[in-house]
């Protein structure tokens, strides 16, 4: 006898529980050998007085069982407690996250019917760490953080997916053309690893244009790595371009756990009406179970669903006169599919999975750590300027100052408001003044802290207050800084 799994289950809110409760039914129609523990996360775990909407029993399940099937969480906009989905994706090292988008033309209605694109998206870093501040009055900022180790485990991710679902091309999505930092070390990795691997295609598209293409011309797209924030974009774009954002399901993956849900929210607009398609949701079951070695099972369920399309039996959000014959609520569409198990699609291909499709890809350790000749070479101090004084009083302040290091430029939001500028009406309230030991590049020369911390002291003896400060470095020679615009 087959041993039961044991998973995690969270049913989650908004439409959670009812599409959560259509999957198990199918699940456990399908005899798909799992043990599941139900666990209390979100909404109602922290009105309940958790305040990270997580208790410690959830997290003991979680780390027991390796493998939590969630439904959808609802998050509070704009204020209220952290994401709880990247609170669990960061916490359980879940790197990866993987969104397949497929068309189901032409039962369900889409102007791209030949789509069948994966999404693989870095899931830890980027501005979905949540570093956010406010440092004046009307500026606030958040923190992009992209670290080598980061994109080489994301993209090398992408490429052993590629091999192991006997996929052609790998395509990158970054905006190096303007953030030539962060972005220009993801795009360079990717570079880096691409000629690891042969076999397959590469190429790379600044992720305006390459969004524009997913929405128009997908079927260009096979694999494609990218980071946080633009893969959490581009997914929502291409599962409504497949038809409906009810559709998709995604797996997060890590070296020790997994984390399977639909790529959906909570749609707290149609909570508790029994209208939500559970497909999002099912199929990131299908992909737990290959993830748990189950695939004969996991291909059973896909195979039913994909003939339940087929037969015109339809949720409201992809009900089309022209293909549909019923339309059905959440529950009767489980049913539908329970009926269908064992049968196999005439019009779609039916699926097959090998086992250990998403056999754990560890990829950093074997990489030699960067060690680069690292050297301090000046500051950026960020200061609230609340009463507006001109860029030229500022900077004959700061001239003024013995510091063995030198004021070369300062910046508002990235833009040269000192020396010789001609904006007219520059934003003087955010000033960003830089220091260096040297005017010119090449001749940079390293610096203590202390020069930096004297600096300071004389700034705040001033009665100007610094807000953050940024120490500049070279890398083996090279700037670990961008030049502002203008500079
Ligand atoms: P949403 O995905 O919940 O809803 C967007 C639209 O799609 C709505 O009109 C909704 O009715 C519809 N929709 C979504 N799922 C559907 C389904 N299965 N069947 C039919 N229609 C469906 O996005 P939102 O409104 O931006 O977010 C609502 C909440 O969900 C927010 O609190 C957000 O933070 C959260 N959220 C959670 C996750 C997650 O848990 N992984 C992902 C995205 C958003």
């Amino acid at each position: 006898m087959a041993i039961n799994t044991p998973i995690t289950i969270a049913y989650g809110d908004g439409i959670g529980p009812e599409i959560m409760q259509a999957t198990l039914k199918i699940l456990e129609a399908a005899q798909a050998h799992i043990a599941p523990t139900v666990i209390e996360v979100g909404e109602k775990a922290y009105l309940a007085g958790n305040t990270s909407g997580i208790p410690d029993t959830a997290w003991q399940s979680l780390i027991r069982t390796k493998v939590l099937l969630k439904g959808p969480i609802t998050t509070p906009q704009g204020g209220g407690y952290k994401s709880l989905n990247v609170t669990i994706r960061k916490t359980l090292g879940l790197f990866a996250n993987v969104r397949p988008c497929v068309a189901y033309a032409p039962y369900v209605a889409t102007h791209c019917p030949h789509m069948n694109l994966v999404i693989i998206r870095e899931n830890e870093e980027d501005t979905y760490s949540g570093i956010e501040h406010r440092g004046t009055d009307e500026v606030y900022q958040c923190l992009k953080l992209i670290s080598r180790p980061g994109s080489e485990r994301i993209v090398h991710y992408a490429f052993e997916y590629a091999r192991k679902f006997n996929r052609k091309k790998v395509t990158c999505f970054s905006k190096d053309n303007i953030m030539k930092m962060t972005d220009g070390l993801f795009h360079r990795v990717f570079n880096e690893i691409a000629a690891e691997y042969p076999d397959i295609q590469h190429e790379h598209y600044i992720v305006d244009i390459g969004t524009a293409f997913i929405a128009t011309n997908p079927e260009r797209f096979d694999v494609i790595v990218t980071e946080n924030l633009y893969g959490d974009i581009i997914s929502d774009v291409a599962a409504l371009v497949a038809g409906s954002v009810g559709l998709a399901g995604s797996a997060n993956i890590g070296n020790q756990m997994a984390m399977f849900e639909a790529i959906h929210g909570s749609a707290p607009d149609i909570a508790g009406k029994d209208i939500a398609n559970p497909s999002g949701l099912l199929l990131g079951a299908v992909q737990m179970l290959i993830h748990i070695n189950q695939p004969e099972t996991a291909a059973l369920i896909e195979n039913a669903w994909l003939k339940t399309l087929e037969d015109g039996i339809h949720t409201g959000d992809i009900y089309s006169q022209a293909f549909s014959k019923q339309k059905v609520g959440t529950q009767a569409f489980a049913a539908a599919v329970i009926e269908r198990l064992g049968a196999t699609p005439h019009h779609f291909t039916p699926v097959e999975y090998k086992s250990g499709a998403y056999a754990k890809i560890v990829c950093y350790g074997g990489r030699p750590k960067i060690r680069s000749k690292k050297t301090l070479v000046g500051v950026d101090i960020f200061i609230d300027n609340p009463t507006d004084i001109p860029a030229d009083d500022l900077a004959h302040q700061l001239q003024a100052l013995k510091s063995a290091l030198e004021l070369i430029v300062i910046t508002s939001r990235g833009l040269k408001i000192w020396p010789d500028s001609t904006i007219q009406d520059p934003y003087l309230r955010h000033a960003c003044c830089r220091f260096q030991s040297g005017t010119a590049i090449k001749n940079l020369t390293a610096i203590k802290h202390d020069a930096i911390i004297q600096l300071l002291q004389q700034i705040d003896a001033l009665g100007w207050d610094v807000i953050k400060t940024e120490n500049l470095y070279t890398f083996d020679g090279e700037l670990g800084y961008t030049l502002a615009q203008g500079q």
